[in-house]
């Protein structure tokens, strides 16, 4: 099958003396779950912006099915990929705008079904009117794990070839996690996705793992894998 490969990365900032990634290489799988776990400051988020072409690698290329990204139009790759970061970038507009965002031309009802469909999401469920609350920075009546979950119910209803997913469940609790990630592993099934973590125990079921410490991939493989390697990455991460 078609794959995203990424070859021999090397990424510095402009800022920085360190490099921010060393030497990655690593292959995605279409259709497959890939987590992206390590300590705060490993690159995990770097890739991610590399992945999206907000930078370019200064050393070694990423391919998609032997063509570099940089030979595509970027307008169009971007329109590939749908990314939940960990500010959401949520539009100054309502939360029904903001997810028809990924749902041309629905109606209400076909909206909120579709967002009922993607997971649990109660609070539209419950509150309707909250549907026309507006997201914003000033007088949001919305707390981090509601603009959380509408940006992950935006992403998933445009239907990318690609989700990136950079920490997008942090703000929320623990019971509601575990619905939302039920929901992204119900709508991962057929789907190309890149989910970046902290913990081992977030990402049990992604088909391959990938371990970055200080810029580096030091180890790669399942779950269950890493846990028979190395028993202390579960009390690492
Ligand atoms: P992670 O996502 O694993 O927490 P990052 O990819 O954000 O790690 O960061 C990798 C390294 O690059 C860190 O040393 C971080 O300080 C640095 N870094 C990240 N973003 C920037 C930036 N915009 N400018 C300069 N340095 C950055
Ligand atoms: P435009 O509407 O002109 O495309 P946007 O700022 O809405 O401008 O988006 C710029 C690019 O980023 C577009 O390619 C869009 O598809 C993409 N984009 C916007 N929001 C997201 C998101 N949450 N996740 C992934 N891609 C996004």
């Amino acid at each position: 099958g078609s794959c995203l490969k990424f070859e021999d990365i090397s990424f510095t900032f402009p800022s920085n003396s360190q490099p921010a990634l060393t030497n990655v290489s690593f292959q995605i799988n279409k259709g497959t779950t890939t987590a992206l776990v390590g300590p705060s400051g490993s690159g995990k988020s770097t890739l991610a912006d590399l992945i999206i072409r907000f930078y370019d690698p200064d050393k070694g290329s990423i391919k998609v099915d032997g063509v570099d990204l940089r030979e595509f139009q970027i307008n169009s790759w971007r329109n590939s990929i749908a990314m939940v970061s960990q500010d959401n970038f949520l539009f100054h507009a309502s939360v029904k705008e903001n997810i028809a965002y990924g749902y041309p031309n629905a109606t209400d009802e076909e909206i909120i079904e579709a967002a009922k469909k993607a997971y649990a999401y109660e609070f539209i469920q419950n509150l309707p009117d909250r549907f026309e609350t507006i997201v914003g920075n000033r007088g949001t009546k919305l707390s981090g794990g509601q603009r959380q979950r509408i940006a992950i119910a935006r992403a998933i209803l445009r239907n990318p070839d690609l989700l990136i997913l950079d920490e997008a469940t942090s703000a929320l609790d623990t019971n509601s996690e575990k619905i939302v990630q039920k929901a992204i592993e119900e709508v991962s099934r057929a789907r190309t996705v890149i989910v970046i973590a902290h913990r081992l125990s977030t990402v049990e079921k992604a088909n391959n793992i990938i371990v970055l410490c200080n810029g580096k991939i030091v180890e790669q493989g399942t779950h269950n894998e890493l846990i028979e390697k190395k028993a202390e990455y579960w009390s690492l991460y």
